[in-house]
Protein backbone atom coordinates (compact mmCIF):
# COMPACT_ATOMS: atom_id res chain seq x y z
CA UNK A 1 0.00 0.00 0.00
CA UNK A 2 2.88 2.61 0.68
CA UNK A 3 6.38 2.40 -1.14
CA UNK A 4 7.94 4.44 0.95
CA UNK A 5 8.74 5.13 5.00
CA UNK A 6 8.30 8.67 3.86
CA UNK A 7 4.01 8.01 2.82
CA UNK A 8 3.64 7.72 6.70
CA UNK A 9 4.03 11.16 7.91
CA UNK A 10 2.62 12.88 4.43
CA UNK A 11 -0.34 11.55 4.57
CA UNK A 12 -0.71 11.76 7.75
CA UNK A 13 -0.31 15.56 8.31
CA UNK A 14 -1.85 16.22 4.58
CA UNK A 15 -5.25 13.75 6.29
CA UNK A 16 -5.82 16.16 9.27
CA UNK A 17 -4.44 19.82 7.65
CA UNK A 18 -6.68 19.11 4.21
CA UNK A 19 -9.60 16.98 5.54
CA UNK A 20 -10.16 17.81 8.87
CA UNK A 21 -9.00 21.60 8.99
CA UNK A 22 -5.73 20.78 11.49
CA UNK A 23 -3.32 23.63 11.70
CA UNK A 24 0.64 21.99 10.67
CA UNK A 25 2.85 22.99 13.92
CA UNK A 26 6.24 22.62 13.33
CA UNK A 27 8.42 19.95 15.82
CA UNK A 28 10.38 21.61 18.79
CA UNK A 29 14.09 20.62 18.92
CA UNK A 30 15.14 17.67 21.41
CA UNK A 31 16.21 19.74 24.41
CA UNK A 32 13.24 21.14 26.04
CA UNK A 33 12.33 24.74 26.61
CA UNK A 34 11.37 26.16 29.90
CA UNK A 35 10.42 22.30 31.09
CA UNK A 36 13.38 22.22 33.87
CA UNK A 37 11.50 18.78 34.91
CA UNK A 38 12.02 17.03 31.32
CA UNK A 39 15.66 15.69 29.98
CA UNK A 40 13.98 15.50 26.35
CA UNK A 41 10.89 15.73 24.47
CA UNK A 42 9.71 12.77 24.85
CA UNK A 43 5.67 13.09 23.10
CA UNK A 44 4.18 15.43 21.29
CA UNK A 45 2.59 17.36 23.39
CA UNK A 46 5.30 18.18 25.03
CA UNK A 47 5.23 21.71 23.19
CA UNK A 48 1.21 22.48 24.03
CA UNK A 49 1.49 21.65 27.90
CA UNK A 50 0.70 25.15 28.76
CA UNK A 51 -2.82 24.76 26.49
CA UNK A 52 -3.78 21.94 28.81
CA UNK A 53 -2.56 23.30 32.02
CA UNK A 54 -4.17 26.85 31.00
CA UNK A 55 -0.99 28.82 31.78
CA UNK A 56 -0.89 30.05 27.84
CA UNK A 57 -0.97 33.68 27.51
CA UNK A 58 -4.65 34.70 26.09
CA UNK A 59 -2.97 36.78 23.90
CA UNK A 60 -0.24 34.10 22.86
CA UNK A 61 -0.05 31.92 19.43
CA UNK A 62 -0.44 28.96 21.94
CA UNK A 63 -3.29 30.09 23.14
CA UNK A 64 -5.20 30.47 19.29
CA UNK A 65 -4.76 26.93 18.58
CA UNK A 66 -7.49 24.34 18.01
CA UNK A 67 -7.28 22.22 15.64
CA UNK A 68 -3.52 21.15 15.57
CA UNK A 69 -0.99 18.23 13.75
CA UNK A 70 2.74 17.64 13.87
CA UNK A 71 5.30 15.25 13.56
CA UNK A 72 7.76 15.57 16.64
CA UNK A 73 10.89 14.62 17.41
CA UNK A 74 10.88 12.60 20.48
CA UNK A 75 13.70 11.00 22.71
CA UNK A 76 13.26 8.51 25.38
CA UNK A 77 16.50 7.22 26.77
CA UNK A 78 16.41 8.97 30.46
CA UNK A 79 13.76 10.69 33.09
CA UNK A 80 10.54 9.16 33.22
CA UNK A 81 9.99 7.79 29.96
CA UNK A 82 13.29 5.54 29.91
CA UNK A 83 13.37 2.80 26.61
CA UNK A 84 17.04 2.80 26.19
CA UNK A 85 17.41 -1.10 27.81
CA UNK A 86 14.17 -2.38 25.38
CA UNK A 87 16.43 -0.76 22.61
CA UNK A 88 18.23 -4.07 20.69
CA UNK A 89 16.23 -6.50 22.64
CA UNK A 90 13.11 -5.79 20.78
CA UNK A 91 11.94 -4.38 17.29
CA UNK A 92 9.78 -1.86 18.41
CA UNK A 93 11.46 0.58 21.17
CA UNK A 94 14.06 3.29 19.96
CA UNK A 95 15.59 6.13 22.08
CA UNK A 96 14.43 7.96 19.40
CA UNK A 97 11.58 8.01 17.26
CA UNK A 98 8.69 10.37 15.77
CA UNK A 99 5.65 10.93 17.05
CA UNK A 100 2.65 12.35 14.88
CA UNK A 101 0.07 13.50 16.62
CA UNK A 102 -3.38 15.27 16.34
CA UNK A 103 -4.79 17.71 18.95
CA UNK A 104 -8.28 19.46 20.11
CA UNK A 105 -7.91 22.38 22.07
CA UNK A 106 -11.27 23.02 23.44
CA UNK A 107 -12.68 21.40 19.94
CA UNK A 108 -13.73 18.25 18.96
CA UNK A 109 -13.50 15.19 21.52
CA UNK A 110 -14.28 11.47 21.96
CA UNK A 111 -16.21 10.70 19.20
CA UNK A 112 -14.69 12.86 16.25
CA UNK A 113 -11.12 11.86 17.55
CA UNK A 114 -11.69 7.95 17.05
CA UNK A 115 -13.30 8.16 13.76
CA UNK A 116 -10.89 10.29 12.15
CA UNK A 117 -8.62 7.72 13.41
CA UNK A 118 -10.24 4.52 12.66
CA UNK A 119 -10.74 6.89 8.82
CA UNK A 120 -7.02 7.56 8.48
CA UNK A 121 -5.85 3.71 9.29
CA UNK A 122 -8.65 2.08 7.47
CA UNK A 123 -9.53 3.89 4.55
CA UNK A 124 -6.15 6.17 3.53
CA UNK A 125 -3.30 3.52 4.80
CA UNK A 126 -5.88 0.57 4.24
CA UNK A 127 -4.85 -1.43 6.79
CA UNK A 128 -7.34 -4.42 7.41
CA UNK A 129 -9.81 -3.99 10.47
CA UNK A 130 -9.17 -7.32 11.49
CA UNK A 131 -5.92 -6.65 12.34
CA UNK A 132 -6.93 -3.76 14.72
CA UNK A 133 -7.58 -3.94 18.51
CA UNK A 134 -8.56 -1.30 20.66
CA UNK A 135 -8.05 -0.57 23.99
CA UNK A 136 -10.05 2.01 26.68
CA UNK A 137 -10.38 3.15 30.40
CA UNK A 138 -11.91 -0.05 32.16
CA UNK A 139 -12.54 2.78 35.06
CA UNK A 140 -10.96 2.60 38.60
CA UNK A 141 -12.69 2.31 41.90
CA UNK A 142 -10.89 3.72 43.88
CA UNK A 143 -10.64 6.94 42.17
CA UNK A 144 -14.70 6.66 41.63
CA UNK A 145 -14.30 6.29 37.56
CA UNK A 146 -16.83 4.09 35.96
CA UNK A 147 -15.33 2.67 32.62
CA UNK A 148 -15.38 4.46 29.83
CA UNK A 149 -18.42 2.92 27.95
CA UNK A 150 -18.87 6.00 25.56
CA UNK A 151 -15.62 5.48 24.17
CA UNK A 152 -16.58 1.70 23.94
CA UNK A 153 -19.81 2.54 22.29
CA UNK A 154 -18.04 4.74 19.61
CA UNK A 155 -15.97 1.97 18.75
CA UNK A 156 -18.40 -0.53 18.15
CA UNK A 157 -20.50 2.29 16.47
CA UNK A 158 -17.78 2.64 13.99
CA UNK A 159 -18.01 -1.33 12.82
CA UNK A 160 -15.35 -2.85 15.44
CA UNK A 161 -16.34 -5.81 16.57
CA UNK A 162 -17.00 -6.20 20.43
CA UNK A 163 -14.43 -9.26 20.64
CA UNK A 164 -11.52 -6.13 19.37
CA UNK A 165 -12.51 -3.33 22.15
CA UNK A 166 -10.73 -4.35 25.36
CA UNK A 167 -11.09 -2.49 28.66
CA UNK A 168 -7.74 -2.00 30.80
CA UNK A 169 -7.05 -0.24 34.06
CA UNK A 170 -5.31 2.68 34.85
CA UNK A 171 -1.74 1.95 34.25
CA UNK A 172 -2.71 1.51 30.77
CA UNK A 173 -5.39 3.57 29.68
CA UNK A 174 -5.10 6.34 31.78
CA UNK A 175 -2.76 9.11 31.15
CA UNK A 176 -1.72 11.61 33.32
CA UNK A 177 1.31 14.39 32.75
CA UNK A 178 2.36 14.18 36.35
CA UNK A 179 1.31 14.27 39.61
CA UNK A 180 -0.94 16.67 39.42
CA UNK A 181 -2.22 18.37 36.12
CA UNK A 182 -4.56 17.75 32.99
CA UNK A 183 -5.61 14.16 33.02
CA UNK A 184 -8.20 11.63 31.53
CA UNK A 185 -8.46 8.17 30.59
CA UNK A 186 -6.97 7.15 26.74
CA UNK A 187 -8.09 4.39 23.88
CA UNK A 188 -5.18 3.13 22.35
CA UNK A 189 -4.68 1.09 18.76
CA UNK A 190 -2.83 -1.87 18.28
CA UNK A 191 -1.65 -3.93 15.37
CA UNK A 192 -2.09 -7.71 15.12
CA UNK A 193 0.95 -8.78 12.75
CA UNK A 194 -0.12 -12.22 12.89
CA UNK A 195 -3.10 -12.04 12.27
CA UNK A 196 -6.09 -14.82 12.23
CA UNK A 197 -7.04 -13.38 15.38
CA UNK A 198 -7.27 -16.15 17.73
CA UNK A 199 -4.95 -15.16 19.85
CA UNK A 200 -4.16 -11.89 19.42
CA UNK A 201 -6.59 -9.99 22.07
CA UNK A 202 -4.67 -12.30 24.81
CA UNK A 203 -1.17 -10.42 23.51
CA UNK A 204 -2.48 -6.71 23.68
CA UNK A 205 -0.36 -4.66 25.83
CA UNK A 206 1.53 -8.31 26.58
CA UNK A 207 4.95 -6.60 25.28
CA UNK A 208 4.66 -8.75 22.53
CA UNK A 209 6.08 -8.34 19.32
CA UNK A 210 2.88 -10.03 17.64
CA UNK A 211 0.67 -7.49 19.00
CA UNK A 212 2.16 -3.72 18.71
CA UNK A 213 0.78 -0.36 20.23
CA UNK A 214 0.66 1.35 17.49
CA UNK A 215 -1.69 4.80 18.47
CA UNK A 216 -2.64 6.54 22.01
CA UNK A 217 -5.27 8.91 21.90
CA UNK A 218 -5.81 11.01 25.17
CA UNK A 219 -8.92 12.54 26.33
CA UNK A 220 -8.20 15.24 29.08
CA UNK A 221 -11.03 15.67 31.12
CA UNK A 222 -9.90 15.63 34.63
CA UNK A 223 -7.08 17.95 36.55
CA UNK A 224 -5.40 15.97 39.05
CA UNK A 225 -5.31 17.56 42.18
CA UNK A 226 -2.70 17.96 44.95
CA UNK A 227 -4.88 15.92 47.03
CA UNK A 228 -5.22 13.37 44.61
CA UNK A 229 -8.72 13.95 43.78
CA UNK A 230 -9.67 14.47 40.22
CA UNK A 231 -11.49 17.87 39.48
CA UNK A 232 -13.55 18.01 35.45
CA UNK A 233 -11.92 20.57 33.49
CA UNK A 234 -13.89 23.19 32.19
CA UNK A 235 -12.70 22.54 28.97
CA UNK A 236 -12.39 19.43 26.90
CA UNK A 237 -8.96 18.15 24.77
CA UNK A 238 -7.62 15.64 22.51
CA UNK A 239 -4.17 14.52 22.92
CA UNK A 240 -2.96 11.72 20.20
CA UNK A 241 0.40 10.15 19.22
CA UNK A 242 1.46 7.30 17.21
CA UNK A 243 4.97 6.12 16.34
CA UNK A 244 5.99 6.73 12.91
CA UNK A 245 8.24 4.12 12.79
CA UNK A 246 5.88 1.42 14.04
CA UNK A 247 3.10 2.81 11.45
CA UNK A 248 5.98 2.29 8.75
CA UNK A 249 6.40 -1.30 9.72
CA UNK A 250 2.78 -1.97 9.12
CA UNK A 251 2.71 -0.05 6.07
CA UNK A 252 5.52 -2.08 4.60
CA UNK A 253 4.15 -5.30 5.50
CA UNK A 254 7.22 -5.72 7.82
CA UNK A 255 7.32 -7.40 11.21
CA UNK A 256 10.18 -5.45 12.97
CA UNK A 257 10.59 -1.49 12.59
CA UNK A 258 14.25 -2.11 11.51
CA UNK A 259 13.07 -4.49 8.10
CA UNK A 260 11.59 -0.33 7.17
CA UNK A 261 13.42 1.94 5.03
CA UNK A 262 13.71 4.25 7.66
CA UNK A 263 16.43 1.92 9.50
CA UNK A 264 17.76 -0.49 5.85
CA UNK A 265 20.03 2.37 4.58
CA UNK A 266 21.54 3.02 7.97
CA UNK A 267 21.77 -1.39 8.58
CA UNK A 268 23.08 -1.51 5.16
CA UNK A 269 26.24 1.33 5.88
CA UNK A 270 26.63 -0.93 8.62
CA UNK A 271 27.52 -4.19 6.69
CA UNK A 272 29.48 -1.70 3.86
CA UNK A 273 31.30 -0.63 6.79
CA UNK A 274 32.44 -3.45 8.27
CA UNK A 275 31.76 -6.61 6.31
CA UNK A 276 30.38 -9.77 7.55
CA UNK A 277 27.55 -11.23 6.53
CA UNK A 278 24.92 -8.49 7.39
CA UNK A 279 21.76 -7.88 8.90
CA UNK A 280 19.65 -10.80 9.53
CA UNK A 281 16.73 -10.31 11.27
CA UNK A 282 15.49 -10.74 14.41
CA UNK A 283 14.24 -14.16 15.04
CA UNK A 284 12.59 -15.22 18.43
CA UNK A 285 14.47 -13.53 21.46
CA UNK A 286 17.49 -10.86 20.95
CA UNK A 287 20.57 -12.78 21.95
CA UNK A 288 22.20 -9.87 23.27
CA UNK A 289 25.62 -11.48 22.32
CA UNK A 290 24.43 -11.73 18.66
CA UNK A 291 25.93 -9.29 15.80
CA UNK A 292 22.52 -8.28 14.89
CA UNK A 293 21.71 -7.08 18.27
CA UNK A 294 24.86 -4.61 17.55
CA UNK A 295 23.17 -3.87 14.48
CA UNK A 296 20.01 -2.61 15.73
CA UNK A 297 21.64 -0.58 18.71
CA UNK A 298 23.97 1.00 16.40
CA UNK A 299 21.79 1.53 14.14
CA UNK A 300 19.29 3.34 16.88
CA UNK A 301 21.81 5.11 18.59
CA UNK A 302 23.47 6.30 15.59
CA UNK A 303 19.92 8.64 14.58
CA UNK A 304 19.48 9.78 18.30
CA UNK A 305 23.42 10.95 17.89
CA UNK A 306 22.95 13.07 14.78
CA UNK A 307 19.30 14.52 16.00
CA UNK A 308 20.44 15.78 19.52
CA UNK A 309 23.81 16.86 17.73
CA UNK A 310 21.49 18.50 15.12
CA UNK A 311 19.94 20.39 18.28
CA UNK A 312 22.63 21.25 20.26
CA UNK A 313 22.92 18.71 22.63
CA UNK A 314 26.50 17.18 23.27
CA UNK A 315 27.24 14.44 24.80
CA UNK A 316 28.76 15.80 28.03
CA UNK A 317 28.57 15.35 32.25
CA UNK A 318 25.16 15.89 33.57
CA UNK A 319 21.61 15.66 32.50
CA UNK A 320 20.55 14.82 28.82
CA UNK A 321 24.43 15.69 27.73
CA UNK A 322 25.12 12.87 29.87
CA UNK A 323 22.53 10.66 28.78
CA UNK A 324 23.79 11.36 25.22
CA UNK A 325 27.74 10.62 26.12
CA UNK A 326 26.15 6.86 27.57
CA UNK A 327 24.43 6.39 24.46
CA UNK A 328 27.46 7.35 22.54
CA UNK A 329 29.91 4.90 24.66
CA UNK A 330 27.34 2.46 24.01
CA UNK A 331 27.15 3.05 20.43
CA UNK A 332 31.47 3.03 20.18
CA UNK A 333 31.34 -0.40 21.87
CA UNK A 334 28.81 -2.30 20.01
CA UNK A 335 31.06 -0.92 16.80
CA UNK A 336 34.46 -2.15 18.16
CA UNK A 337 33.84 -5.22 20.10
CA UNK A 338 31.22 -6.72 18.00
CA UNK A 339 31.41 -5.76 15.30
CA UNK A 340 34.78 -5.11 15.01
CA UNK A 341 34.68 -1.82 12.86
CA UNK A 342 38.24 0.47 13.06
CA UNK A 343 37.66 3.87 14.38
CA UNK A 344 35.75 6.68 12.72
CA UNK A 345 33.16 3.88 12.05
CA UNK A 346 30.00 5.19 13.70
CA UNK A 347 30.98 9.21 12.43
CA UNK A 348 30.88 7.25 8.50
CA UNK A 349 27.03 6.27 9.31
CA UNK A 350 26.07 9.77 10.04
CA UNK A 351 25.12 10.20 6.14
CA UNK A 352 22.82 7.22 6.16
CA UNK A 353 20.89 8.63 8.63
CA UNK A 354 20.83 11.99 6.79
CA UNK A 355 19.67 10.44 3.67
CA UNK A 356 16.46 8.49 5.50
CA UNK A 357 15.94 12.06 7.24
CA UNK A 358 17.03 14.47 5.93
CA UNK A 359 14.58 16.04 3.76
CA UNK A 360 12.06 16.10 6.88
CA UNK A 361 14.30 17.81 9.20
CA UNK A 362 17.06 19.85 7.48
CA UNK A 363 18.84 20.68 10.42
CA UNK A 364 20.56 17.03 9.93
CA UNK A 365 21.55 18.11 6.62
CA UNK A 366 22.96 21.89 7.67
CA UNK A 367 24.95 20.07 10.33
CA UNK A 368 26.43 16.61 9.44
CA UNK A 369 30.06 17.83 9.62
CA UNK A 370 29.48 19.20 13.01
CA UNK A 371 27.61 16.17 13.95
CA UNK A 372 30.42 13.55 12.23
CA UNK A 373 33.23 15.62 14.25
CA UNK A 374 31.03 15.26 17.44
CA UNK A 375 30.93 11.95 17.66
CA UNK A 376 34.90 11.09 15.95
CA UNK A 377 36.28 13.60 19.32
CA UNK A 378 34.06 11.95 22.04
CA UNK A 379 34.47 8.46 20.50
CA UNK A 380 38.67 9.08 20.29
CA UNK A 381 37.88 10.10 23.89
CA UNK A 382 36.76 6.72 24.97
CA UNK A 383 38.08 4.10 22.84
CA UNK A 384 41.50 4.30 25.18
CA UNK A 385 39.18 3.69 28.16
CA UNK A 386 37.38 1.17 26.54
CA UNK A 387 40.26 -0.85 25.90
CA UNK A 388 41.41 -0.75 28.95
CA UNK A 389 38.26 -1.58 30.82
CA UNK A 390 37.44 -4.51 28.82
CA UNK A 391 40.71 -6.12 29.82
CA UNK A 392 39.96 -5.67 33.60
CA UNK A 393 36.76 -7.24 32.92
CA UNK A 394 37.57 -10.01 31.31
CA UNK A 395 40.96 -10.21 34.19
CA UNK A 396 38.18 -10.43 36.76
CA UNK A 397 35.86 -12.51 34.86
CA UNK A 398 38.61 -15.09 34.84
CA UNK A 399 39.32 -14.94 38.48
CA UNK A 400 35.75 -15.49 39.71
CA UNK A 401 33.84 -18.28 39.73
CA UNK A 402 31.10 -18.54 37.48
CA UNK A 403 28.17 -18.52 39.75
CA UNK A 404 28.70 -15.58 41.20
CA UNK A 405 27.75 -11.80 40.88
CA UNK A 406 30.09 -9.71 38.92
CA UNK A 407 32.15 -7.80 41.83
CA UNK A 408 30.07 -4.25 42.69
CA UNK A 409 33.81 -2.46 43.79
CA UNK A 410 35.54 -3.62 40.19
CA UNK A 411 32.25 -2.40 38.16
CA UNK A 412 32.19 0.95 40.76
CA UNK A 413 35.69 1.67 39.81
CA UNK A 414 35.21 1.03 35.89
CA UNK A 415 32.38 3.80 36.13
CA UNK A 416 34.62 6.06 38.50
CA UNK A 417 37.50 6.31 36.93
CA UNK A 418 37.44 4.84 33.16
CA UNK A 419 34.02 6.97 32.46
CA UNK A 420 31.83 3.25 31.52
CA UNK A 421 28.03 4.07 31.76
CA UNK A 422 26.69 1.38 34.13
CA UNK A 423 24.21 -0.18 32.00
CA UNK A 424 26.98 -0.62 29.15
CA UNK A 425 29.11 -2.76 32.39
CA UNK A 426 25.58 -4.36 33.00
CA UNK A 427 25.20 -5.26 29.00
CA UNK A 428 28.99 -6.53 28.46
CA UNK A 429 29.33 -9.09 31.24
CA UNK A 430 25.58 -10.55 30.84
CA UNK A 431 27.20 -11.19 27.20
CA UNK A 432 29.57 -13.35 29.03
CA UNK A 433 26.56 -15.18 31.23
CA UNK A 434 26.99 -12.96 34.36
CA UNK A 435 24.83 -10.92 36.30
CA UNK A 436 26.38 -7.24 38.23
CA UNK A 437 25.72 -7.02 41.96
CA UNK A 438 23.63 -4.69 41.97
CA UNK A 439 22.50 -4.42 45.30
CA UNK A 440 26.28 -4.25 46.72
CA UNK A 441 26.53 -1.21 43.62
CA UNK A 442 23.78 0.75 45.17
CA UNK A 443 25.05 0.72 48.53
CA UNK A 444 28.78 1.78 47.21
CA UNK A 445 26.69 4.23 45.33
CA UNK A 446 24.57 5.67 48.44
CA UNK A 447 27.92 5.53 50.07
CA UNK A 448 30.15 7.77 47.80
CA UNK A 449 26.77 10.21 47.94
CA UNK A 450 27.08 10.48 51.50
CA UNK A 451 30.83 10.96 51.37
CA UNK A 452 30.54 13.66 49.52
CA UNK A 453 27.93 15.33 50.66
CA UNK A 454 29.78 15.53 53.91
CA UNK A 455 32.60 17.22 52.04
CA UNK A 456 30.34 19.34 50.15
CA UNK A 457 28.99 20.25 53.63
CA UNK A 458 32.37 21.09 54.98
CA UNK A 459 33.14 23.10 51.95
CA UNK A 460 30.09 25.06 52.25
CA UNK A 461 30.52 26.02 55.78
CA UNK A 462 33.81 27.11 54.14
CA UNK A 463 31.91 29.26 52.16
CA UNK A 464 31.36 27.13 48.97
CA UNK A 465 29.14 27.22 46.49
CA UNK A 466 28.80 23.80 45.77
CA UNK A 467 25.53 22.26 46.03
CA UNK A 468 24.73 19.23 48.48
CA UNK A 469 23.02 16.16 46.55
CA UNK A 470 22.17 12.80 47.39
CA UNK A 471 21.95 10.29 44.61
CA UNK A 472 21.08 6.85 44.79
CA UNK A 473 21.75 4.48 42.51
CA UNK A 474 18.55 4.53 41.13
CA UNK A 475 18.94 8.36 40.53
CA UNK A 476 22.68 7.87 39.32
CA UNK A 477 21.65 5.44 36.56
CA UNK A 478 18.30 7.89 35.12
CA UNK A 479 19.88 10.99 35.78
CA UNK A 480 23.76 10.94 35.36
CA UNK A 481 26.05 12.36 37.75
CA UNK A 482 24.54 14.97 39.66
CA UNK A 483 25.00 18.52 37.87
CA UNK A 484 27.56 21.21 39.40
CA UNK A 485 28.35 24.16 38.28
CA UNK A 486 31.79 23.15 37.59
CA UNK A 487 31.00 20.24 35.98
CA UNK A 488 33.06 20.52 32.81
CA UNK A 489 31.35 19.77 28.87
CA UNK A 490 34.22 17.70 27.81
CA UNK A 491 35.76 15.13 30.33
CA UNK A 492 36.09 11.67 29.90
P1 LIG B 1 4.82 1.16 24.80
O1 LIG B 1 3.72 0.66 25.70
O2 LIG B 1 4.99 0.35 23.55
O3 LIG B 1 6.11 1.40 25.52
P2 LIG B 1 3.84 3.77 25.32
O4 LIG B 1 2.48 3.41 25.84
O5 LIG B 1 4.91 4.04 26.31
O6 LIG B 1 4.35 2.61 24.29
P3 LIG B 1 2.87 6.35 24.47
O7 LIG B 1 3.44 7.16 25.57
O8 LIG B 1 1.41 6.01 24.54
O9 LIG B 1 3.74 5.00 24.30
O10 LIG B 1 3.26 7.06 23.08
C1 LIG B 1 2.43 7.07 21.93
C2 LIG B 1 3.00 6.22 20.80
O11 LIG B 1 4.40 6.48 20.56
C3 LIG B 1 2.97 4.72 21.05
O12 LIG B 1 1.69 4.21 20.78
C4 LIG B 1 4.02 4.20 20.09
O13 LIG B 1 3.51 4.06 18.78
C5 LIG B 1 5.05 5.30 20.07
N1 LIG B 1 6.20 5.00 20.93
C6 LIG B 1 6.26 5.12 22.29
N2 LIG B 1 7.50 4.82 22.74
C7 LIG B 1 8.25 4.50 21.64
C8 LIG B 1 9.61 4.13 21.44
N3 LIG B 1 10.46 4.03 22.46
N4 LIG B 1 10.05 3.90 20.18
C9 LIG B 1 9.19 4.00 19.14
N5 LIG B 1 7.90 4.35 19.25
C10 LIG B 1 7.42 4.61 20.48
MG1 LIG C 1 6.53 2.92 26.88
MG1 LIG D 1 1.78 1.35 26.19
MG1 LIG E 1 0.65 4.15 25.20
Amino acid sequence: TCSEAASGRPAFLRFFQEQHGHRLVPSVPVRPRGDPGLLFVNAGMNQFKPIFLGTAHPRSELAQYQRVVNSQKCVRAGGKHNDLDDVGRDVYHHTFFEMLGNWSFGDYFKEEACGMAWELLTQIYEIPKDHLYITYFGGDASLGLSPDEECRDIWLSLGVPPSHVLPFPLRENFWEMGETGPCGPCTEIHYDHVGGGRHAAALVNQDSPDVVEIWNLVFMQYSREADGSLRPLPQHHVDTGMGLERLVTVLQSKRSNYDTDLFTPILDAIHKGCGGPGYQGLVGEADVRSVNMAYRVVADHVRTLSMCIADGVYPGMSGAELVLRRILRRAVRFCSEVLHAPPGFLASLVPAVVEVLGDAYPELRKNTDQIMNVINDNEAAFLSSLLRGRRIIDRTLQQMAPSKLFPAEVAWSLYGNLGFPLDLIGLMIEEKGIQLDWAALDQLAQEDAKRKARTQQAEQLEGSSVRLDVHSLAQLQRDGVPATDDSPKYTY
